[in-house]
C-alpha cells in the first residue's frame, strides 16, 4: 500500500486563486487528486482554472465566499453533487490589511481596530465556517481531514501584525480544539491538523519584506538574520507537509500544526 496516496481523493482549497493555495493545488494534482478550487473572486477563480487545467483535467472551481455561510452551504450542496464525497479541506484564504498592521512610525494605540475585526474575521471565522459546513459533511462518512495555515505569529509576538498574530493564535487553538471533538465525537477518520509556514513572499507581506527595488527591507534582513536557514521560503516547499497530511502516512496524526519556517521558530535569536 502507497500511504501517501492521494489518487481521486476530493481535495477543497480556499483561497486557491492565491500565492499558497495556488501553489498546493498544482502539486495535488500532480500527484492525482481532484482539486476544487475556492475564491471569492470570479475573475481569480477563473484564471486559476485556466492555468492548472494545463497540469490536470481533475480541477474545478467555485466562486465561494468563505464568510458567507450560505455561500458555503450553497457550493458544499454542488460539490456533492459534482463529485459525491469531499474528502480533504485545506483552508488557505486568509491574508492581512494595513489598518491591522502597526506602521513604521506608530504604536499599538494607532491600530484601527475595525481593521483588526476583519483580520480575526477573514483569518479564523474564514477558517472556521468552512470547517464546519464541509466537516459536517465529511462526518456523514465519518472520514475527513481538514488543514488549516497557522504562522509564526501565533506562537511569540512578531511586530506590527497585531490583529493577524491574534488570528493565527486563535486558529493554533482552534485546530487543537476541533481535533479533539470530532476524533472524540466521530471516530478516527476525522483529523484536523495545521501547518504554520514561516515566512514566504506573498501578496500580504510583499509590501513589508521587499522594497521597490527588489532588496529586502529592514523587516525583511531581520527576519533572515533569524532564520537559520537564511533564506525565505519557497511555495513548493509547503507540499511535502500538505501531502503527509492529506494521506494514510498521518493516519494516527491530529491536532498538530507543523512549523514549516527554515527553522525560525526553533531560534531563540541569540
Ligand atoms: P494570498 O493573498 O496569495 O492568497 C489568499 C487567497 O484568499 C486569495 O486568492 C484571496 O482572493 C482569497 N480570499 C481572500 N478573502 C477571501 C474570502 N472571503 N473568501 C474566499 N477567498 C478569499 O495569500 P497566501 O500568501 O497564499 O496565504 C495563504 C494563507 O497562508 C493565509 O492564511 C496566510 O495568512 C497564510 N500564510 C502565509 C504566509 C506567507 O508568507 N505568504 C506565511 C504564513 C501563513
Amino acid at each position: 500500500m502507497n500511504l501517501f496516496n492521494v489518487e481521486n481523493k476530493v481535495i477543497l482549497i480556499t483561497g486557491g486563486g492565491g500565492v499558497l493555495g495556488g501553489q498546493m493545488a498544482e502539486y495535488l494534482l500532480e500527484n492525482n487528486a481532484t482539486v476544487v478550487i475556492l475564491d471569492y473572486k470570479a475573475e481569480i477563480v477563473y484564471s486559476a482554472i485556466e492555468r492548472l487545467k494545463v497540469i490536470s483535467n481533475n480541477v474545478v472551481g467555485f466562486v465561494c465566499n468563505v464568510l458567507d455561510e450560505t455561500s458555503l452551504n450553497e457550493v458544499c450542496s454542488k460539490i456533492v453533487e459534482q463529485l459525491g464525497k469531499i474528502d480533504v479541506l485545506i483552508n488557505a484564504a486568509g491574508g492581512n490589511m494595513p489598518g491591522a498592521t502597526i506602521g513604521e512610525h506608530q504604536n499599538i494605540f494607532d491600530v484601527k481596530i475595525d481593521d483588526f475585526k476583519k483580520v480575526v474575521d477573514l483569518n479564523l471565522f474564514g477558517s472556521i465556517l468552512p470547517s464546519l459546513v464541509f466537516g459536517k459533511e465529511m462526518t456523514k462518512n465519518k472520514e475527513g481531514i481538514i488543514i488549516n495555515i497557522s504562522s509564526m505569529t501565533a506562537q511569540s509576538a512578531i511586530t506590527r501584525v497585531v490583529g493577524y498574530s491574534a488570528s493565527k493564535a486563535a486558529i493554533d487553538n482552534y485546530t487543537k480544539w476541533l481535533a479533539v471533538e470530532l476524533a472524540s465525537k466521530f471516530g478516527d477518520g476525522m483529523r484536523v491538523n495545521a501547518i504554520a509556514p514561516g515566512f514566504f513572499i506573498g501578496n500580504q507581506n510583499r509590501d513589508l519584506l521587499i522594497n521597490k527595488d527588489g532588496s529586502y527591507t529592514n523587516r525583511g534582513n531581520t527576519i533572515i538574520e533569524n532564520t537559520p536557514m537564511k533564506r525565505f521560503g519557497e511555495a513548493n516547499e509547503l507540499n511535502g507537509s500538505i501531502h503527509f497530511l492529506c494521506s494514510e502516512a498521518s493516519k494516527f496524526v491530529t491536532g498538530i500544526v507543523i512549523p514549516i519556517d527554515g527553522g525560525f521558530s526553533a531560534f531563540s535569536g541569540v
